[in-house]
């Protein structure tokens, strides 16, 4: 779709870059047997990535073992580089929830050979995600529940309490590399209890009572 939308509103925004952090919650590195890292993880995923809320997940051909990432994702309201710690906040427009399907069997022999997760991560239809709540309506976006379940059991569920980069640490680190535009999403990292999805599942994402999305799985 390349668009993403903010309830209550009208307005279709269109999509620039996708930023997406790994490793920002301790029990999930510890899960992935990884090393809590000492800058943020960063990879991007295409706009092509991008499914709207009750839109079909399907399965790609090429992995046997797609598993979901429940994490909470920041809109971007305004252009920066170089933006202060300080400032960081301003430039958010909204907040989200949204998946990181990931090809778990292909990230890990990525990993094994030292290659890019452009193909496990970036998939077609690898970046499913909410409509937007204003970033005005959420006082502190550091004490937000996240979960996901999967036919009705809970899979994930924390807190952003537990990321280990906050928001305006996030986009201070980021707009130092990249200039941040209008539409961007950063996908906020995902705590632990990722698994494997199957044809079939119904997977519903929540944020702070304040956003949530509802996805069926169907096969390739
Ligand atoms: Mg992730």
């Amino acid at each position: 779709m390349g668009t993403v939308r903010i309830e209550g509103t009208g307005d279709e925004i269109a999509v620039g870059t996708i930023f997406c952090l790994g490793r920002n919650y301790r029990e999930h590195a510890k899960e992935m047997g990884s090393e809590v890292p000492q800058e943020p993880v960063v990879f991007l995923k295409p706009t092509t990535a991008l499914l709207d809320d009750g839109e079909p997940i399907r399965l790609p051909s090429f992995s046997s073992d797609i598993h979901h990432e429940v994490e909470m994702v920041v809109l971007i309201g305004r252009e920066g580089c170089n933006i202060a710690l300080a400032d960081a906040m301003e430039h958010v427009a909204g907040y989200g929830v949204g998946l990181d399907l990931t090809a778990r069997d292909l990230q890990a022999v990525a990993k094994a050979k030292g290659l890019p997760w452009a193909v496990a991560k970036g998939f077609d239809g690898s970046a499913p995600v909410s409509k937007f709540v204003r970033a005005a309506s959420v006082p502190d976006p550091h004490g937000l529940d996240l979960s996901l379940t999967r036919n009705g059991e809970v899979k994930q569920s924390s807190n952003t309490s537990q990321m280990i980069f906050r928001v305006d640490q996030t986009i201070a680190w980021l707009s130092r590399i990249f200039t941040l535009t209008p539409g961007d999403l950063i996908y906020m990292g995902t705590p632990e209890g990722v698994g494997p999805i199957q044809a079939g599942d119904e997977l519903v994402i929540a944020l702070g009572g304040i956003v949530s999305a509802h996805f069926t799985v169907v096969g390739s």
